[in-house]
Protein backbone atom coordinates (compact mmCIF):
# COMPACT_ATOMS: atom_id res chain seq x y z
CA UNK A 1 0.00 0.00 0.00
CA UNK A 2 1.10 4.15 -1.20
CA UNK A 3 0.17 5.28 2.27
CA UNK A 4 0.17 8.83 2.02
CA UNK A 5 -0.46 11.92 4.61
CA UNK A 6 -3.20 14.18 4.36
CA UNK A 7 -2.15 16.69 2.01
CA UNK A 8 -2.17 13.70 -0.44
CA UNK A 9 1.73 14.82 -1.81
CA UNK A 10 3.26 11.65 -3.68
CA UNK A 11 5.68 9.70 -1.48
CA UNK A 12 7.70 6.47 -1.11
CA UNK A 13 5.38 3.68 0.12
CA UNK A 14 6.67 2.18 3.74
CA UNK A 15 8.36 -1.26 3.37
CA UNK A 16 6.05 -2.54 5.69
CA UNK A 17 2.88 -1.83 7.53
CA UNK A 18 1.94 -3.95 10.64
CA UNK A 19 -1.62 -3.53 12.83
CA UNK A 20 -0.12 -3.02 16.39
CA UNK A 21 -3.87 -3.81 18.70
CA UNK A 22 -2.52 -4.92 21.78
CA UNK A 23 -1.27 -2.61 24.39
CA UNK A 24 0.56 -5.16 25.83
CA UNK A 25 2.23 -6.78 23.41
CA UNK A 26 6.60 -6.22 22.44
CA UNK A 27 7.37 -4.10 19.08
CA UNK A 28 8.10 -6.26 16.65
CA UNK A 29 12.04 -6.69 16.18
CA UNK A 30 12.97 -5.65 12.61
CA UNK A 31 15.95 -4.33 10.42
CA UNK A 32 14.70 -1.34 10.06
CA UNK A 33 12.98 2.01 11.58
CA UNK A 34 9.08 1.80 12.38
CA UNK A 35 6.86 4.54 13.24
CA UNK A 36 3.30 4.96 14.96
CA UNK A 37 0.74 5.92 12.12
CA UNK A 38 -2.15 7.33 14.24
CA UNK A 39 -5.10 8.24 11.74
CA UNK A 40 -3.06 10.07 9.14
CA UNK A 41 -4.40 13.60 9.30
CA UNK A 42 -0.65 15.62 9.43
CA UNK A 43 -0.88 17.29 6.61
CA UNK A 44 2.95 16.72 5.54
CA UNK A 45 5.73 13.43 6.38
CA UNK A 46 5.73 13.39 10.47
CA UNK A 47 3.47 10.37 10.36
CA UNK A 48 5.40 8.61 6.90
CA UNK A 49 8.24 6.45 6.65
CA UNK A 50 9.08 5.61 3.61
CA UNK A 51 10.74 2.48 2.70
CA UNK A 52 10.77 1.09 6.56
CA UNK A 53 7.44 0.04 8.36
CA UNK A 54 4.90 1.68 9.95
CA UNK A 55 2.89 0.19 12.97
CA UNK A 56 -1.30 1.52 12.69
CA UNK A 57 -2.45 1.99 16.60
CA UNK A 58 -6.00 2.37 15.46
CA UNK A 59 -6.60 -1.25 16.20
CA UNK A 60 -5.42 0.11 20.09
CA UNK A 61 -9.31 1.85 20.62
CA UNK A 62 -10.42 0.30 23.94
CA UNK A 63 -11.15 2.82 26.65
CA UNK A 64 -9.89 1.56 30.19
CA UNK A 65 -11.15 3.34 32.90
CA UNK A 66 -13.17 6.64 33.39
CA UNK A 67 -13.07 8.62 37.20
CA UNK A 68 -16.59 10.40 36.50
CA UNK A 69 -15.45 12.88 39.88
CA UNK A 70 -12.90 14.01 38.19
CA UNK A 71 -13.62 14.06 34.50
CA UNK A 72 -10.23 12.00 34.56
CA UNK A 73 -10.60 9.08 30.77
CA UNK A 74 -8.27 6.30 30.51
CA UNK A 75 -7.86 4.75 26.83
CA UNK A 76 -5.26 3.53 24.68
CA UNK A 77 -3.95 5.73 22.08
CA UNK A 78 -5.51 4.77 19.22
CA UNK A 79 -8.70 6.33 20.23
CA UNK A 80 -10.17 8.79 17.49
CA UNK A 81 -11.20 12.27 19.36
CA UNK A 82 -14.74 11.57 17.34
CA UNK A 83 -15.17 8.18 19.71
CA UNK A 84 -14.57 10.17 22.87
CA UNK A 85 -16.83 12.95 21.88
CA UNK A 86 -19.60 9.81 20.93
CA UNK A 87 -19.35 8.83 23.96
CA UNK A 88 -19.02 11.06 26.92
CA UNK A 89 -20.40 14.73 25.29
CA UNK A 90 -24.22 13.13 25.93
CA UNK A 91 -23.23 12.91 29.97
CA UNK A 92 -21.63 16.90 29.85
CA UNK A 93 -18.18 16.31 29.11
CA UNK A 94 -16.16 17.90 26.19
CA UNK A 95 -12.30 17.32 25.23
CA UNK A 96 -10.01 20.05 26.97
CA UNK A 97 -8.74 20.81 23.64
CA UNK A 98 -9.28 19.63 20.59
CA UNK A 99 -7.93 20.54 16.36
CA UNK A 100 -10.44 21.40 13.75
CA UNK A 101 -11.01 17.49 13.18
CA UNK A 102 -12.39 14.55 15.30
CA UNK A 103 -11.00 11.88 13.40
CA UNK A 104 -7.28 12.50 14.97
CA UNK A 105 -5.95 9.55 17.17
CA UNK A 106 -5.42 10.50 20.85
CA UNK A 107 -1.37 9.46 20.23
CA UNK A 108 -1.29 11.59 17.36
CA UNK A 109 -3.00 14.74 19.19
CA UNK A 110 -0.41 14.11 22.30
CA UNK A 111 2.80 13.71 19.59
CA UNK A 112 2.03 16.70 17.95
CA UNK A 113 0.91 18.36 20.88
CA UNK A 114 -2.02 19.62 19.30
CA UNK A 115 -4.15 23.19 19.75
CA UNK A 116 -7.44 24.39 19.46
CA UNK A 117 -9.25 27.29 19.19
CA UNK A 118 -9.20 28.11 23.07
CA UNK A 119 -5.40 28.45 22.96
CA UNK A 120 -5.85 31.54 25.44
CA UNK A 121 -7.40 29.75 28.05
CA UNK A 122 -6.74 26.06 27.87
CA UNK A 123 -3.14 25.72 25.99
CA UNK A 124 -2.44 22.71 24.44
CA UNK A 125 -3.94 19.02 24.37
CA UNK A 126 -0.53 18.39 26.36
CA UNK A 127 -1.43 21.04 29.11
CA UNK A 128 -4.74 18.13 29.90
CA UNK A 129 -2.78 14.72 29.44
CA UNK A 130 -1.89 13.58 33.25
CA UNK A 131 -0.02 10.30 32.22
CA UNK A 132 0.66 8.03 29.67
CA UNK A 133 2.76 5.19 29.09
CA UNK A 134 5.67 5.11 26.59
CA UNK A 135 7.14 1.82 25.07
CA UNK A 136 10.71 1.60 24.26
CA UNK A 137 12.09 -0.87 21.39
CA UNK A 138 14.12 -2.33 23.77
CA UNK A 139 10.75 -3.51 25.59
CA UNK A 140 11.00 -0.87 28.28
CA UNK A 141 7.83 0.38 29.87
CA UNK A 142 7.68 3.98 31.50
CA UNK A 143 4.77 5.53 33.20
CA UNK A 144 5.36 9.51 32.06
CA UNK A 145 3.83 12.40 33.62
CA UNK A 146 4.59 15.94 35.29
CA UNK A 147 5.97 14.10 38.39
CA UNK A 148 7.04 10.99 37.23
CA UNK A 149 9.51 10.69 34.62
CA UNK A 150 9.01 14.47 33.76
CA UNK A 151 11.77 14.65 30.86
CA UNK A 152 10.38 11.81 28.93
CA UNK A 153 6.77 13.13 29.41
CA UNK A 154 8.22 16.46 28.24
CA UNK A 155 10.16 14.74 25.17
CA UNK A 156 7.26 12.64 23.92
CA UNK A 157 4.60 15.47 23.98
CA UNK A 158 4.95 16.85 20.62
CA UNK A 159 7.73 14.40 20.51
CA UNK A 160 6.67 13.72 16.91
CA UNK A 161 6.64 9.89 17.53
CA UNK A 162 10.22 9.40 17.83
CA UNK A 163 10.70 8.70 21.18
CA UNK A 164 8.43 5.21 21.33
CA UNK A 165 5.21 4.35 20.93
CA UNK A 166 2.33 5.51 23.41
CA UNK A 167 0.05 2.85 24.19
CA UNK A 168 -2.44 4.30 26.83
CA UNK A 169 -3.33 7.65 28.12
CA UNK A 170 -4.59 9.79 30.80
CA UNK A 171 -6.61 12.92 29.77
CA UNK A 172 -8.49 15.35 31.88
CA UNK A 173 -11.78 15.92 30.24
CA UNK A 174 -13.71 19.18 30.66
CA UNK A 175 -17.43 19.66 32.22
CA UNK A 176 -19.86 21.39 29.82
CA UNK A 177 -22.98 23.14 30.48
CA UNK A 178 -24.71 21.39 27.22
CA UNK A 179 -23.99 20.05 24.17
CA UNK A 180 -24.40 23.45 21.54
CA UNK A 181 -22.01 26.29 20.98
CA UNK A 182 -23.31 29.79 21.65
CA UNK A 183 -21.49 31.79 18.44
CA UNK A 184 -20.62 35.25 17.77
CA UNK A 185 -20.20 35.72 14.18
CA UNK A 186 -18.66 39.48 12.92
CA UNK A 187 -16.99 40.30 9.95
CA UNK A 188 -13.88 42.74 9.33
CA UNK A 189 -12.17 44.07 7.12
CA UNK A 190 -7.92 44.81 7.76
CA UNK A 191 -5.65 42.97 10.28
CA UNK A 192 -6.26 46.07 12.49
CA UNK A 193 -9.79 45.28 12.86
CA UNK A 194 -9.03 41.88 13.50
CA UNK A 195 -6.45 42.56 16.40
CA UNK A 196 -9.16 44.42 18.09
CA UNK A 197 -11.90 42.14 17.83
CA UNK A 198 -9.96 39.50 18.82
CA UNK A 199 -8.17 41.17 22.16
CA UNK A 200 -12.24 41.84 22.93
CA UNK A 201 -13.29 38.31 22.61
CA UNK A 202 -10.38 36.44 24.35
CA UNK A 203 -11.27 38.48 27.60
CA UNK A 204 -15.43 37.36 27.10
CA UNK A 205 -15.02 34.03 25.13
CA UNK A 206 -13.24 30.62 25.05
CA UNK A 207 -13.06 29.72 21.76
CA UNK A 208 -11.81 32.34 18.90
CA UNK A 209 -11.08 32.10 15.53
CA UNK A 210 -11.18 33.61 12.18
CA UNK A 211 -11.30 32.63 8.83
CA UNK A 212 -9.81 35.07 6.25
CA UNK A 213 -10.02 35.64 2.41
CA UNK A 214 -6.56 36.07 1.42
CA UNK A 215 -6.65 36.88 -1.70
CA UNK A 216 -8.97 39.70 -1.36
CA UNK A 217 -6.75 43.27 -1.61
CA UNK A 218 -7.49 43.75 1.58
CA UNK A 219 -7.36 40.95 3.67
CA UNK A 220 -11.02 40.41 5.45
CA UNK A 221 -12.83 37.78 7.00
CA UNK A 222 -15.26 36.19 9.27
CA UNK A 223 -14.08 36.13 13.08
CA UNK A 224 -15.87 33.19 15.28
CA UNK A 225 -16.17 33.52 19.10
CA UNK A 226 -17.68 30.97 21.35
CA UNK A 227 -18.78 29.46 24.48
CA UNK A 228 -20.33 25.96 25.41
CA UNK A 229 -24.10 26.88 25.89
CA UNK A 230 -26.87 25.15 27.86
CA UNK A 231 -29.25 23.12 26.88
CA UNK A 232 -29.19 19.69 25.42
CA UNK A 233 -31.33 19.67 22.58
CA UNK A 234 -29.17 20.44 20.06
CA UNK A 235 -27.70 16.98 19.53
CA UNK A 236 -27.08 16.36 15.42
CA UNK A 237 -28.94 13.86 13.58
CA UNK A 238 -26.79 11.29 13.35
CA UNK A 239 -26.34 11.30 9.42
CA UNK A 240 -23.97 10.02 7.06
CA UNK A 241 -21.19 12.43 6.28
CA UNK A 242 -21.18 13.27 2.57
CA UNK A 243 -17.79 11.79 0.87
CA UNK A 244 -15.83 13.07 -1.91
CA UNK A 245 -15.22 9.98 -4.31
CA UNK A 246 -12.25 10.28 -6.12
CA UNK A 247 -9.17 12.08 -7.10
CA UNK A 248 -9.24 13.79 -10.02
CA UNK A 249 -6.23 14.40 -12.34
CA UNK A 250 -6.20 17.85 -12.20
CA UNK A 251 -6.62 19.85 -8.49
CA UNK A 252 -10.52 21.31 -8.76
CA UNK A 253 -8.95 24.35 -6.42
CA UNK A 254 -7.15 27.16 -8.76
CA UNK A 255 -6.95 30.49 -8.70
CA UNK A 256 -10.91 30.77 -10.21
CA UNK A 257 -12.50 28.58 -7.71
CA UNK A 258 -10.81 30.24 -4.83
CA UNK A 259 -11.76 33.81 -5.59
CA UNK A 260 -15.30 32.61 -6.50
CA UNK A 261 -15.54 30.49 -3.30
CA UNK A 262 -14.40 33.27 -0.94
CA UNK A 263 -15.90 35.77 -2.39
CA UNK A 264 -19.21 33.21 -1.65
CA UNK A 265 -18.22 32.51 2.11
CA UNK A 266 -17.47 36.23 3.16
CA UNK A 267 -20.81 37.26 1.63
CA UNK A 268 -23.27 33.93 3.09
CA UNK A 269 -25.97 35.07 5.10
CA UNK A 270 -24.57 34.81 8.76
CA UNK A 271 -26.35 35.80 11.81
CA UNK A 272 -24.82 37.94 14.19
CA UNK A 273 -25.65 35.50 17.10
CA UNK A 274 -26.48 31.61 17.45
CA UNK A 275 -26.59 28.51 18.91
CA UNK A 276 -25.24 25.97 17.24
CA UNK A 277 -24.35 22.08 17.32
CA UNK A 278 -20.48 21.67 18.11
CA UNK A 279 -19.72 19.50 15.35
CA UNK A 280 -20.10 22.35 12.58
CA UNK A 281 -18.32 24.94 14.61
CA UNK A 282 -15.09 22.92 15.60
CA UNK A 283 -14.96 20.51 12.54
CA UNK A 284 -16.60 22.29 9.90
CA UNK A 285 -14.28 20.14 7.65
CA UNK A 286 -15.58 16.87 8.61
CA UNK A 287 -18.65 17.33 6.85
CA UNK A 288 -17.13 16.13 3.69
CA UNK A 289 -15.19 12.77 4.34
CA UNK A 290 -11.77 12.86 1.95
CA UNK A 291 -12.19 16.33 1.16
CA UNK A 292 -8.43 16.56 0.33
CA UNK A 293 -9.02 14.54 -3.04
CA UNK A 294 -10.17 18.01 -4.51
CA UNK A 295 -6.76 18.91 -4.76
CA UNK A 296 -5.68 16.06 -7.44
CA UNK A 297 -2.67 13.87 -7.73
CA UNK A 298 -0.20 16.19 -6.81
CA UNK A 299 -1.88 17.08 -3.41
CA UNK A 300 -1.64 20.10 -1.52
CA UNK A 301 0.69 21.73 1.30
CA UNK A 302 -0.71 23.37 4.03
CA UNK A 303 1.73 26.44 5.71
CA UNK A 304 1.04 26.92 9.17
CA UNK A 305 3.76 28.97 11.16
CA UNK A 306 3.15 31.63 14.29
CA UNK A 307 5.02 34.79 14.46
CA UNK A 308 5.45 36.24 17.88
CA UNK A 309 2.92 39.38 19.11
CA UNK A 310 5.99 42.36 18.77
CA UNK A 311 6.33 40.92 14.78
CA UNK A 312 2.53 41.74 13.48
CA UNK A 313 4.12 43.94 10.58
CA UNK A 314 5.54 40.45 9.15
CA UNK A 315 2.07 38.93 8.94
CA UNK A 316 1.14 41.91 6.64
CA UNK A 317 4.29 41.15 4.19
CA UNK A 318 3.36 37.31 4.27
CA UNK A 319 -0.29 38.13 3.19
CA UNK A 320 0.85 40.66 0.45
CA UNK A 321 3.67 38.03 -0.86
CA UNK A 322 0.76 35.55 -1.27
CA UNK A 323 -1.48 37.74 -2.59
CA UNK A 324 1.00 38.59 -5.23
CA UNK A 325 1.77 35.37 -6.02
CA UNK A 326 -1.74 34.51 -6.91
CA UNK A 327 -1.71 31.33 -4.84
CA UNK A 328 -4.06 30.84 -2.55
CA UNK A 329 -6.12 29.10 0.12
CA UNK A 330 -9.96 28.23 1.18
CA UNK A 331 -10.14 28.76 4.63
CA UNK A 332 -7.23 30.16 6.07
CA UNK A 333 -7.39 30.14 9.33
CA UNK A 334 -6.29 33.30 11.79
CA UNK A 335 -5.95 33.05 15.44
CA UNK A 336 -3.66 34.25 18.35
CA UNK A 337 -1.72 31.95 20.73
CA UNK A 338 -1.84 32.73 24.31
CA UNK A 339 1.12 32.52 26.60
CA UNK A 340 0.48 29.72 28.48
CA UNK A 341 3.24 27.26 28.13
CA UNK A 342 3.03 23.85 26.34
CA UNK A 343 4.90 21.32 28.08
CA UNK A 344 6.73 19.80 24.94
CA UNK A 345 10.22 20.24 24.45
CA UNK A 346 8.89 20.92 20.79
CA UNK A 347 5.39 21.87 20.74
CA UNK A 348 4.92 24.53 18.05
CA UNK A 349 2.48 27.05 20.12
CA UNK A 350 4.38 30.06 21.50
CA UNK A 351 2.82 33.68 22.36
CA UNK A 352 1.88 35.04 18.93
CA UNK A 353 -0.42 34.97 15.47
CA UNK A 354 -0.94 31.67 13.91
CA UNK A 355 -2.13 31.11 10.39
CA UNK A 356 -2.65 28.47 7.90
CA UNK A 357 -3.54 27.95 4.72
CA UNK A 358 -3.77 25.25 1.79
CA UNK A 359 -2.04 25.40 -1.22
CA UNK A 360 -2.52 23.39 -4.17
CA UNK A 361 0.96 21.61 -5.42
CA UNK A 362 1.82 23.41 -8.05
CA UNK A 363 5.67 22.41 -8.30
CA UNK A 364 8.20 24.74 -8.23
CA UNK A 365 6.50 28.21 -8.42
CA UNK A 366 4.86 26.91 -4.65
CA UNK A 367 7.74 25.66 -3.30
CA UNK A 368 9.40 29.37 -3.98
CA UNK A 369 6.32 30.85 -2.42
CA UNK A 370 7.13 28.88 0.64
CA UNK A 371 11.18 29.85 0.33
CA UNK A 372 10.11 34.11 0.38
CA UNK A 373 7.49 32.98 3.91
CA UNK A 374 10.08 31.39 5.10
CA UNK A 375 12.28 34.04 4.65
CA UNK A 376 9.99 36.35 6.32
CA UNK A 377 8.81 33.90 9.40
CA UNK A 378 12.45 33.10 10.84
CA UNK A 379 13.15 36.77 10.54
CA UNK A 380 10.37 37.77 12.63
CA UNK A 381 11.25 34.75 14.91
CA UNK A 382 8.47 32.45 14.50
CA UNK A 383 8.52 29.04 13.80
CA UNK A 384 6.12 26.39 10.98
CA UNK A 385 3.99 23.41 12.35
CA UNK A 386 5.91 20.27 12.25
CA UNK A 387 2.20 18.63 11.97
CA UNK A 388 1.68 20.66 8.36
CA UNK A 389 5.05 20.23 6.86
CA UNK A 390 6.33 18.53 4.51
CA UNK A 391 9.31 20.68 3.13
CA UNK A 392 10.93 23.06 5.33
CA UNK A 393 14.67 22.56 5.69
CA UNK A 394 16.62 21.21 8.50
CA UNK A 395 18.30 24.19 9.39
CA UNK A 396 15.05 26.42 9.28
CA UNK A 397 13.72 24.24 12.02
CA UNK A 398 16.41 23.61 14.26
CA UNK A 399 17.18 27.65 14.17
CA UNK A 400 13.49 27.26 15.46
CA UNK A 401 13.02 25.15 17.57
CA UNK A 402 15.58 25.86 20.86
CA UNK A 403 14.82 22.71 22.76
CA UNK A 404 15.94 20.66 19.96
CA UNK A 405 19.03 19.73 21.11
CA UNK A 406 17.48 18.83 24.55
CA UNK A 407 15.49 16.47 22.86
CA UNK A 408 18.04 14.43 20.48
CA UNK A 409 18.99 12.18 23.38
CA UNK A 410 15.61 10.74 23.60
CA UNK A 411 14.97 9.26 20.25
CA UNK A 412 14.26 6.03 19.53
CA UNK A 413 16.87 4.46 17.90
CA UNK A 414 14.26 2.18 16.22
CA UNK A 415 12.29 5.47 15.24
CA UNK A 416 12.50 7.41 12.65
CA UNK A 417 9.78 8.98 10.01
CA UNK A 418 10.57 11.25 6.70
CA UNK A 419 10.19 14.16 8.36
CA UNK A 420 12.84 13.72 11.03
CA UNK A 421 15.52 12.14 8.53
CA UNK A 422 14.77 15.56 6.65
CA UNK A 423 15.06 18.55 9.42
CA UNK A 424 17.05 16.80 12.45
CA UNK A 425 21.02 16.49 12.24
C1 LIG B 1 -8.86 19.14 8.71
C2 LIG B 1 -7.73 19.17 9.69
C3 LIG B 1 -7.74 20.14 10.69
C4 LIG B 1 -6.69 20.18 11.63
N1 LIG B 1 -6.73 21.15 12.58
C5 LIG B 1 -5.75 21.23 13.50
C6 LIG B 1 -5.79 22.19 14.54
O1 LIG B 1 -6.73 23.01 14.63
N2 LIG B 1 -4.79 22.20 15.46
C7 LIG B 1 -3.76 21.30 15.41
O2 LIG B 1 -2.88 21.37 16.27
N3 LIG B 1 -3.68 20.36 14.43
C8 LIG B 1 -4.66 20.30 13.49
N4 LIG B 1 -4.62 19.33 12.51
C9 LIG B 1 -3.48 18.39 12.49
C10 LIG B 1 -3.78 17.12 13.30
O3 LIG B 1 -4.48 17.42 14.48
C11 LIG B 1 -2.46 16.46 13.69
O4 LIG B 1 -1.67 16.24 12.55
C12 LIG B 1 -2.64 15.15 14.46
O5 LIG B 1 -1.41 14.84 15.05
C13 LIG B 1 -3.09 13.99 13.57
O6 LIG B 1 -3.30 12.85 14.38
P1 LIG B 1 -3.37 11.37 13.74
O7 LIG B 1 -3.96 10.48 14.78
O8 LIG B 1 -4.04 11.42 12.43
O9 LIG B 1 -1.83 11.01 13.64
P2 LIG B 1 -0.89 10.78 12.35
O10 LIG B 1 -1.05 11.95 11.45
O11 LIG B 1 -1.10 9.43 11.81
O12 LIG B 1 0.53 10.85 13.07
C14 LIG B 1 0.98 12.07 13.61
C15 LIG B 1 2.20 11.84 14.49
O13 LIG B 1 1.78 11.15 15.67
C16 LIG B 1 2.61 10.03 15.89
N5 LIG B 1 1.82 9.03 16.62
C17 LIG B 1 0.57 8.60 16.33
N6 LIG B 1 0.19 7.68 17.24
C18 LIG B 1 1.19 7.56 18.11
C19 LIG B 1 1.41 6.72 19.26
N7 LIG B 1 0.49 5.89 19.72
N8 LIG B 1 2.59 6.84 19.91
C20 LIG B 1 3.55 7.69 19.49
N9 LIG B 1 3.41 8.48 18.41
C21 LIG B 1 2.24 8.41 17.73
C22 LIG B 1 3.01 9.59 14.48
O14 LIG B 1 4.19 8.81 14.50
C23 LIG B 1 3.23 10.95 13.83
O15 LIG B 1 4.51 11.44 14.13
C24 LIG B 1 -5.63 19.24 11.56
C25 LIG B 1 -5.64 18.25 10.56
C26 LIG B 1 -6.67 18.21 9.64
C27 LIG B 1 -6.68 17.14 8.57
Amino acid sequence: MTLRSWGQLPARPAAEERWWNDRAASLPGIAGTMLAYGNGRSYGDVGLNSGATLLHTRGMDRFIAFDEANGVLTCEAGVLLSEILDVFVPRGWFLPVTPGTRFVTVGGAIANDVHSKNHHRAGTFGCHVRRFELLRSDGSRRICSPHEHADWFAATIGGLGLTGLITWVELALKRIPGVGIAVENTRFCGLDEFFALNAEAEARHEYTVAWIDCLADTPRGIFMAGDHAQGRGLVMAAKRPLSFPLTPPLSLVNGLTLRAFNQAYYHRPLPAQTVMPYAPYFYPLDGLLHWNRLYGRQGFYQYQFVLPMAARAALDDILRSIAASGQGSFLAVLKTFGDLSSPGLLSFPMPGVTLALDFPNRGAATLALFDRLDAIVSVAGGRLYAAKDARMSGEFFRRAYPHLDEFLPFIDAKFSSDFARRVLP
